[in-house]
């Protein structure tokens, strides 16, 4: 097709720490599978250095911004705009302009969403408990109830904190305890029990068995204790690795308006 070549432009991830984010991996290999010359870079910046780094994004027209911890919050007050989605979480993960104006959204429940039901197959209108009450858990509850689940069960160590994250899915949404799950067809494990290299492994207070699907939004290790634990009594064990790829395709494709090649994205960190 002839036209007219696309100018090269920049992207980054911006946190404290960030050196560990896969984040680059997942965008330059996206933007290399359809054919744009634009480049994704880290900036490891805290609360008190977003709204510099935002002010450059504006004076140097970058193509967006992907944010995380711990910056999720203290980004806001930077932008012009959020959408309904960032403003209900109170969290922005992507900065995206809308011709100038520049807008937060929230892209980690739209990425889970994909991930439960584009990438592993599995219907989302359904039953679903949440473990865990954080940032993390907010977004899938409120991109789940969006998406058509039927029940949403929130199960926290801190009550107060279930109580707001249940109301994020309205009249769907309850707080329950462990053996509550035990209908539901998905169970989220979005604590951050398990996670590799902290030493210690204490398991979430319920682990799914036959005909669950255990989704685990921690990817590292591939096959947490939960995982592990579900498999060895008949669920169906996921790890997070396909949200992180689901947020980033949301993000790629607010920059670029191009569908993202998700299949390159899991090749880059499959
Ligand atoms: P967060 O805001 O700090 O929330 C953590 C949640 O876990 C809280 O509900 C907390 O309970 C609970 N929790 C923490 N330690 C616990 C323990 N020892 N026992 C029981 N409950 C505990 O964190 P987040 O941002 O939501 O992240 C949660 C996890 O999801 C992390 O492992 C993170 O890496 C992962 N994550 C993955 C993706 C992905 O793309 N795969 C995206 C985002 C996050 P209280 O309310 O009682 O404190």
């Amino acid at each position: 097709m002839a036209g007219a070549e696309i100018a090269a432009r920049r992207a980054f991830v911006v946190g404290d720490p960030i050196d560990h984010s896969r984040s680059p991996d997942l965008h330059n290999a996206a933007f290399a599978a359809v054919g744009l010359p634009h480049t994704y870079g880290r900036i490891r910046a805290n609360e008190s250095e977003i709204g510099a780094v935002i002010e450059t994004m504006r004076s140097e027209r970058w193509l967006g911004l992907s944010v995380t911890m711990p910056n999720k919050a203290a980004v806001i007050e930077h932008l012009d705009r959020l959408t309904p989605q960032a403003e209900r979480l109170g969290a922005v993960n992507c900065v995206f302009w809308d011709g100038d104006v520049l807008c937060g959204d929230n892209t980690d429940g739209a990425g889970l969403v994909w991930a439960i039901r584009d990438h592993l197959g599995v219907d989302v209108a359904t039953r679903i408990g949440v473990l865990g009450a954080g940032g993390a858990a907010r977004a899938a509850i409120l991109a789940l109830a969006e998406a058509g689940a039927t029940h949403i069960t929130v199960v926290n160590r801190t009550r107060d904190r279930a109580v707001a994250a249940a109301a994020l899915a309205g009249d769907i949404g309850s707080v329950g305890e462990p053996e509550d799950l035990s209908d539901c067809d998905i169970v989220i494990n979005a604590t951050p029990q398990g996670m590799g290299d902290t030493g210690v492994v204490s398991l979430p207070p319920y682990v799914p068995g036959f005909g669950q699907l255990a989704y685990d939004l921690v990817y590292h290790p591939p096959l947490t204790p939960w995982m592990e634990a579900a498999g060895s009594l008949g669920g169906r064990p996921a790890n997070g690795l396909s949200m992180l790829i689901g947020q980033a395709a949301v993000q790629f494709t607010r920059w670029t308006g191009v569908d993202a090649p998700t299949d390159a994205m899991i090749a880059a960190v499959g």
